[in-house]
């Protein structure tokens, strides 16, 4: 994956900036193999950076990936996706979604392979 030049530079996220890095994560990390989710973007205090949340009634791995309304790196914007993103593949396994050992094994080796340091907790 191609990681843009300025990785320092602050950005606040929008729908169609997760959007954007979500795809070249999933392809660049999972080989397309991850269902497209919903992006949100929330003004609220949400006392957390970004989260992952199932959609009942629909396929493993579908949900919603929200970011807090928040100016951050786009380094932290591209770790916490990728965090995120860990997240949906577990859904799609079938596995708790919680930073256990499979969790920290898969983030370290993604990362490794984008590029990128994904925040494990
Ligand atoms: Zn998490």
């Amino acid at each position: 994956m191609k990681l843009p030049k300025s990785l320092h530079e602050r950005v606040t996220p929008t729908p169609a900036m997760l959007r954007y890095w979500w795809r070249a994560l999933n392809a660049a990390a999972f080989r397309g193999a991850l269902p497209q989710p919903h992006f949100a973007v929330l003004d609220d205090d949400l006392g957390c950076k970004a989260w992952f949340e199932t959609a009942p009634y629909s396929n493993p791995g579908e949900g919603q990936i929200g970011f807090s309304k928040e100016t951050i790196t786009r380094r932290a914007l591209l770790g916490t996706m990728l965090h995120e993103m860990v997240h949906q593949y577990q859904a799609m396994s079938g596995r708790p979604l919680v930073h256990g050992r499979f969790f920290r094994v898969v983030c370290r080796r993604l990362g490794r392979r984008v590029g990128v340091q994904v925040c494990e907790s």
